[in-house]
This record gives C-alpha cells, structure tokens and sequence, in this order.
C-alpha cells in the first residue's frame, strides 16, 4: 500500500497538473471557505477542509475546524482518496484496521469519523481532496456520498473557470495564459518583420512578511497597486500577466534589451516609490526584476526562462535590482525554473530521508518545499524522484517552509 501512495503521489503528470493551477500557498479566498462551510453546515461536522497535496504535505486551501495550515502526508485520510480516485467514507476510524493507530484517530483531534472526496481535473489526476471530518459518528449515505462529489466537482470548476480567464480579477493584468497566447503573437510579429522583442520578468520582494504583518486584503492592495502602477509607466502596446501569486511579465514589442532594462529600472523605483496608506505606517515594499530579448532560435518558453533566471539572479544576489539575461549559447541548457516534482532529501548516509516537494530546478541548485526544514543538515542529497536523478547539495539558504540548496560539484 505504501508504495501504491507513493507512486499516486509523486506522479509527474498528476503533479504537472496541480503546478498549472498555481494555486499552492495562495492565502485563503471566500470562494472555497465557501465550500469547507457548506461541508460543515450540510454534515453537521466540526471540520471541512478543501486541500490541494503536492508531493510531500496536504495543504489547506480552506479549513475549517483546524488550527494548521497544512500537515505532512504520512497518516492522512486523504492518501487514501488520493491514491483510489474516489470517495472515501470512513464511518467508525477505531474500527477501520486502517486507521484504528493512527495518531490522529488516538490522539489529536480524535477523528471517529471521515469522508473525502477527490478534487479531479477533466483529464481524471486528482489534485487535492475535499472532506468533513468529526469526532462523533456521522451519518452518511449514498445522498451525502452525491453531495461530497458535487462540492468537489464545484472546487474543480473553480479552478478551472480562473485557469481559463484571460484577465486577473485582482490585478487587471492579463493572466498566465493570456501572456502566453500574447506572446506568440508577440513573437510571430517579432520574427517575421525582424524587429526586436523584449520580455521583463518581475518578482515582489519578501512578499510573505507583508501578508504576514499586515494581513492578506493588505497583500491584494499591494498586488493591485504595483500592477497599476506598471501600466501607466509602460506603453499602450506593452502586454502585462500575472504569471502566478506576485510574479508578474511584461512583453515589449519594438525593444531593445538596453532600453527594457531601462524600462525595468523605472518599474522597480516606480514600485519602491508606492506607499500604499491604509496600514500604519503606510507599506513599502520593492521587486526583483529579469530582462531577457528575442534571440534567434527562442521560442516563448525559452524568452521567458532566461528573463526568470535573469530574475533569479536578481533574488540572489540582494533583491530591489535588474539583472539581465545573457544571449543562449548554442550548447546552453536551459531549465525551467518553476517545477513541481517529487523529491527526496538523504542525509546520514542514507539513514535518514524525508518527503519533499521541488519547486525550483536549475543546473546548479534547487528550491524544494518540506514539513520539517529545520531538520535538514547542511549537507546532503537530494533525489528527484521520477527521473531518479541525485544531487549532492549544500544548504544556502533556510525559513519557515522551504529550503535552497545548491548543487555541490
Ligand atoms: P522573495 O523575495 O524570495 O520573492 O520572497 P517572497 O516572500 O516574496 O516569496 P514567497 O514565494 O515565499 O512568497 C510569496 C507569497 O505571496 C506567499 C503567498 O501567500 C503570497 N501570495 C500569492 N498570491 C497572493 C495573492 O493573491 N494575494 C496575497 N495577498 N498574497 C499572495
Ligand atoms: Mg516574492
Ligand atoms: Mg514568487
């Protein structure tokens, strides 16, 4: 069994179809606390949580009935919907040889009682779970087990209505993919009339502490705020996305990578510059910014890669600046830098291991998401799961929920 979680977990294509959703670690939104109500008050349950369960927690989109955010995947109930691809109902959890030890049926929060059902694309991966948990003995019947999947189905088309938007209700800016069918437009011009295109790549700095000192509606002002700000800088013929929580691109047709990066000087003083005065003292706060141009041979995918390794240059080396990209050399690999794989952290020569998640992959290093951070030495190996490839690792940097670690050669 343990292996069958495993293999549904830590899937690629399952995984691939979570990260297109960007939807990880984006703060709580009316439209699925919604949903973890509708669960509570339909069931009368003490607890409904919509999760998403990338490759080494469950975390909460929505919860209700819970102090955490997120838990480690060993010992939930949700593996299981997960891993069957369909509702699970747990009618007496100290009777099921399944759960009868686990510690949060024996201890905390003492679940009796539990039914999931799986969040599914159209393309059958199951992305997260939806559930109503209880301490007591709940009823529930096949017209419960209906309701559940509708909840779920519901959560899904959520998800797919805002992927399918081609403006960010937020920020007015164009969405992700939006930006991408720009582009290829963009491009095409580009190409044929031989004329340069630019592409600006911009990242808003510690933004966690913003959300976490003044709150997440503060946060939304901030994102809406910079976005303005950044079209009445920019022309009428420059195309702004939000490429995912407070990364934002912009494609600039007839430019230079000089005069872009002189463009993105502007935003980043323009950005620096915005007091944003419901909060006291008013909020300040700056962006990273990647420059890359067309060369010949790029494609969008590649354009837009070398602006955010540009960008993450940027990050590196102090934030609040503009780095640019370098022209592609023709053996250079370029890797994206947002993934979502499954990965395993090996320490103590192979004694200890831990779950985790890799959200950023590049030649030489790697961001990667897991429970327990604090427990990572400084040096060690990190296994991608699906291509089984390893790295010899030594540890940058550390925070709350993530790790950075660079490739020892
Ligand atoms: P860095 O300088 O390295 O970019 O640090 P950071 O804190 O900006 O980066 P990180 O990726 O750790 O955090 C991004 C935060 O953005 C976390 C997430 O909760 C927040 N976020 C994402 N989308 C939204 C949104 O729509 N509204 C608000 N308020 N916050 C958001
Ligand atoms: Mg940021
Ligand atoms: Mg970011």
């Amino acid at each position: 069994m343990r292996d069958d979680f495993e293999q549904a977990i830590a899937e690629p294509v399952r995984l691939a179809a979570l990260e297109s959703l960007d939807i990880l670690d984006t703060p709580r939104e009316a439209a699925f606390d919604r949903i973890s109500e509708l669960i509570k008050l339909i069931f009368d349950v003490e607890i409904g949580i919509v999760s998403m369960i990338d490759a080494h927690r469950q975390w909460y989109k929505s919860v209700i009935g819970l102090p955490n955010n997120e838990v480690s995947l060993d010992g939930t109930f949700c593996r299981y919907t997960l891993q069957l691809a369909q509702p699970v109902i747990v009618p007496d959890a100290t009777l099921d040889p399944r759960f009868a030890d686990n510690p949060h049926v024996t201890g905390e929060p003492h679940i009796r009682f539990y039914a999931g059902a799986p969040i599914m694309t159209a393309t059958g991966q199951v992305i997260g779970t939806i559930c109503a948990i209880d301490k007591r003995l709940r009823p529930f019947g096949e017209r419960e087990t209906a309701i559940l999947g509708h909840l779920a189905a519901i959560v899904m088309r959520e998800l797919e209505l805002r992927q399918e938007a081609s403006t960010d209700l937020l920020t007015g800016a164009g969405s992700r993919r939006a930006f991408k069918e720009e582009a290829g437009k963009f491009l095409a011009l580009a190409t044929r009339h031989r004329t340069p295109l630019s592409c600006i790549a911009l990242d808003v700095d510690h933004f966690k502490r913003v959300n976490d000192t003044y709150g997440h509606a503060a946060g939304d002002q901030v994102l809406a705020g910079i976005a303005q700000a950044m079209r009445s800088e920019l022309r009428q013929s420059d195309f702004v996305g939000r490429m995912g929580g407070e990364e934002f691109a912009v494609l600039l047709p007839q430019t230079e990578l000089a005069t872009a990066a002189q463009v993105a000087e502007k935003l980043r003083h323009v950005v620096k510059g915005l007091r944003f005065t419901g909060s006291n003292p008013p909020i300040q706060v700056s962006a990273s910014f990647g420059v890359a141009a067309l060369s010949p041979g790029d494609d969008i995918v590649s354009l837009l890669n070398r602006a955010d390794q540009a960008l993450y240059e940027a990050k590196r080396t102090g934030r609040d600046r503009v780095c640019r990209a370098g022209t592609p050399g023709a053996t250079e690999k370029i890797n994206p830098r947002r993934v979502l794989k499954a990965g395993q952290i090996v320490f103590d020569h192979g004694r200890a291991a831990f779950d985790c998640t890799i959200r950023a992959l590049w030649d030489n290093g790697a961001e990667i998401t897991l429970s327990l951070p604090t427990a990572i030495p400084d040096s060690f190996e990190l296994v991608v799961k699906a291509t089984a490839e390893r790295h010899h690792c030594v540890l940058t940097s550390r925070s709350a929920g993530a790790i950075e670690a660079a490739f020892a050669t």
